[in-house]
């Protein structure tokens, strides 16, 4: 488990598990030749990737960054993407019950960004976190509850409505603070709403940056996506996002790498970015 102080502020990453996208559409118009050099497939195409959740301890609130796939998916989507449904069972090895969340935020709503949000009882989908509130752009559920074809797939009502119908997930209207030191800011790209979830203690800041830059392969500017909707506002979003993240040090929590939570970005002499796991924060 990866555990590090932040200012006063504890960071564990709490893993979900890992499961399964498709090579070409993890990296989009990226040739095959060049990303398996970073992430191999298998013989099926497959690369494993993480689903990196993060519990942030401030003192006064434990806030848990992202649900991860959850225990629900329809059975065809588990056998394309596998639903390895650890997050729970990580959470208590860390220590933490589900009550003892206070705070839950998504930075969309794609299924494997929200799916513990949820577990079902009776039959019916009930808050895990019985005493959390969560938090998520309004625009993105908005939107969630009319997707495109080429994106419906990614959305399951179960994950969300049930909460916003008993007003137990706010619906937020742009970058906002939500407990003392964790905030949101929109980013967007991948969907038109997504969030980041920026921490800051002591002076020091982590940014779990989530599909913006899904993995610690995924740096360059032009290494997009294939589900990104708008990869042209993802790439002014990147340019937005290195321009602070990089001169201020802020430690970048990648979601879905399978061996790399978080590291500090840097550009060498060239110009190339890289992920420093080691390097110290200013
Ligand atoms: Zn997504």
């Amino acid at each position: 488990m990866h555990r590090l102080t932040l200012g006063n502020f504890e960071l564990i990453a709490v893993s979900d598990g890992l499961y399964r996208l498709d090579g070409g559409v993890l990296f989009g118009v990226i040739p095959k030749v060049m990303w398996s050099k970073r992430m191999p497939a298998d013989e099926n195409n497959y690369i494993p990737v993480g689903l990196n959740s993060i519990l942030v301890r401030t003192g006064d609130h434990t806030v848990l960054i992202e649900t991860g796939i959850g225990n629900k998916l329809p059975e065809k989507l588990a056998k394309i993407y596998g639903q390895p449904a650890k997050l729970l069972d990580n959470l208590s090895a860390a220590g933490i019950a589900p009550e003892d969340i206070d705070i839950v935020i998504n930075t969309h709503l794609h299924f494997d960004h929200c799916g513990w949000n949820t577990v079902l009882r009776a039959g019916q989908p009930a808050a895990t976190f019985p005493k959390a509130k969560y938090y998520v752009q309004e625009g993105e559920w908005q939107y969630a509850q009319h997707p495109s074809e080429r994106d419906g797939i990614s959305y399951m009502t179960a994950n969300y409505d049930p909460l916003v119908a008993s007003g137990q997930m706010q619906l937020l209207r742009g970058d906002q603070e939500i407990v003392p030191g964790v905030s949101v800011k929109v980013f967007p790209g991948h969907t038109q709403y997504m969030q980041a979830v920026l921490v800051h203690s002591g002076g020091k800041t982590a940014c779990y940056i989530s599909d913006l830059i899904p993995t610690s392969a995924h740096l360059d500017l032009n290494w997009i996506t294939g589900f990104d909707l708008f990869p042209l506002q993802t790439l002014e979003s990147r340019k937005r996002f290195y321009a602070e993240a990089i001169p201020q040090k802020w430690l970048t929590i990648f979601t879905h790498d399978p061996n790399m939570p978080w590291s500090y970005v840097e550009k060498d002499e060239k110009g190339k970015l890289l992920a420093n796991a080691s390097a110290k924060a200013a």
